[in-house]
């Protein structure tokens, strides 16, 4: 990109930028080249996984026994940033699933289970979701509905969930679940491992206005069967479990956003030198150069404050509460410098910023759903203001 700004010095040393160079060739070679016409196809082929693998793109930040390369909080920024330039968020979606599935099991699961589960995931073997959101609601976690009852040595699983990411493809579905049908409320709420294609699992692929590359499934659970030996930590416990797990979806969402409006700033600037209307180019319009100025204002300030909050994370400034306030607060700014970003790029690219195939047009149509999916704007300005004391 022409006007790139350079990364921050302080919070990325040596070694990010030597990974950030090998993701961003792999990126460059692999991914953006095929975005458009993945999108089109609906899907991106099942082998872009171990070619991630393979350049340590999906173990980034995972324990070495799993077949991880442990890393700090940056690392994982890096790859996210990375991936992002393509401009694609139904890619970096279903490569991504994995991060919201995997963290959980690691963290709390029984030494086998993680042993079972973990590596051929990192290793692009097989395909990892999270299914948390239900039918009859996804913000209010605590009020989810899909059963798990004990049945001699398994749990027999009956419940929809709505909206999974890679839930058709997944091998692998950590699942929240009540275990306990007597509490109603959050400590009622377990994650369970659901694995392979079990009987009484039914997948059905979801149309949307953006992510057309990755898939988005509804699943139906009729009388599924589990090994309660796949209960991910304590009975009872997922919804701490999962309220923790958001925390680091939200900080890489916003990490994300930033870099989608990035490119779409890009893509505008491109465009801007390159389009001659009345004799000149866009970009000698002052109307134009400030619009591009001010995506470019809106990007880095949301990115100031993902930095902040990924240090202060990393370094453990300020109590649980405050980073959580914090995470929420980049969440709704990154996003929305991301909508700001991408209606501008769309306008300055004119008619052909409504045509398939650039990056503008496919990143405005995934705007709504970085503002609604991992906890919506809503939602985040809620919890805020709940851990602000307000
Ligand atoms: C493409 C896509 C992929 C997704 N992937 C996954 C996935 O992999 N796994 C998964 O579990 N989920 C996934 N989701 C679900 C996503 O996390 C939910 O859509 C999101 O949490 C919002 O839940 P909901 O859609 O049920 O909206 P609802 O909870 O029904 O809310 C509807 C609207 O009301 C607002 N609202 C709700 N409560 C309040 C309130 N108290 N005060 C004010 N406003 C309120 C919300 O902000 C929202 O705008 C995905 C969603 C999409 C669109």
């Amino acid at each position: 990109m022409a006007f790139e700004l350079p990364a921050a010095g302080h919070y990325f040393g040596a070694e990010h930028e030597a990974f950030r160079a090998a993701v961003r060739a792999f990126v460059a070679r692999e991914i953006a080249p095929f975005v458009a016409e993945w999108d089109e196809a609906g899907a991106f082929p099942v082998e872009l996984y171990r070619k991630a693998a393979a350049v340590g793109l999906l173990g980034v930040g995972y324990p070495e026994d799993l077949g991880g390369t442990p890393a700090d909080l940056f690392m994982t920024l890096v790859a996210a940033e990375e991936i992002a330039r393509a401009g694609s968020g139904g890619v970096q979606a279903g490569l991504g699933s994995l991060h919201i599935a995997l963290p959980p099991i690691v963290a709390e699961g029984s030494a086998e289970l993680r042993k079972r589960v973990v590596p051929p995931v990192l290793a692009g073997e097989r395909i990892a979701a999270l299914a948390i959101t239900e039918p009859g609601g996804g913000s209010d976690v605590a009020a989810l509905r899909c059963q798990a009852r004990r049945d001699g040595a398994d749990f027999v699983i009956d419940g929809e969930k709505t909206f999974i990411t890679s839930g058709v493809r997944a091998d692998v579905v950590t699942l929240a679940v009540r275990t306990e049908p007597e509490n109603r409320g959050p400590g009622g709420i377990s994650l369970v491992v659901v694995e392979g294609r079990p009987k009484g699992l039914q997948r059905t692929n979801l149309a949307k206005t953006g992510w057309w590359a990755s898939d988005t499934a509804h699943l139906r659970f009729e009388g599924v069967r589990v090994p309660q030996a796949n209960l991910v930590g304590e009975a009872g416990a997922g919804f701490k479990a999962i309220m923790r797990n958001f925390n680091h979806e939200r900080l890489m969402m916003a990490a994300m956003a930033c870099s989608y409006a990035e490119a779409c700033t890009a893509e505008a600037l491109a465009w801007a030198r390159e389009r001659r209307t009345f004799g000149a180019a866009l970009v000698e319009r002052q109307v134009i150069r400030h619009k591009i100025v001010e995506m470019t204002q809106r990007f880095e300030a949301a990115r100031a404050m993902v930095y902040d909050l990924a240090w202060r994370t990393q370094h453990r400034v300020g109590d649980a509460d405050a980073l959580v306030a914090r995470c929420c607060m980049a969440k709704v700014v990154a996003t929305q410098a991301l909508q700001f970003c991408a209606d501008a790029a769309v306008q300055i690219l004119g008619g052909m910023g409504f045509m398939r195939g650039t990056r503008s047009e496919r990143l405005y149509r995934e705007v709504k759903v970085m503002m609604i999916g991992g906890g919506s704007e809503e939602i985040m300005k809620d919890l805020a203001a709940r851990k602000l004391g307000l």
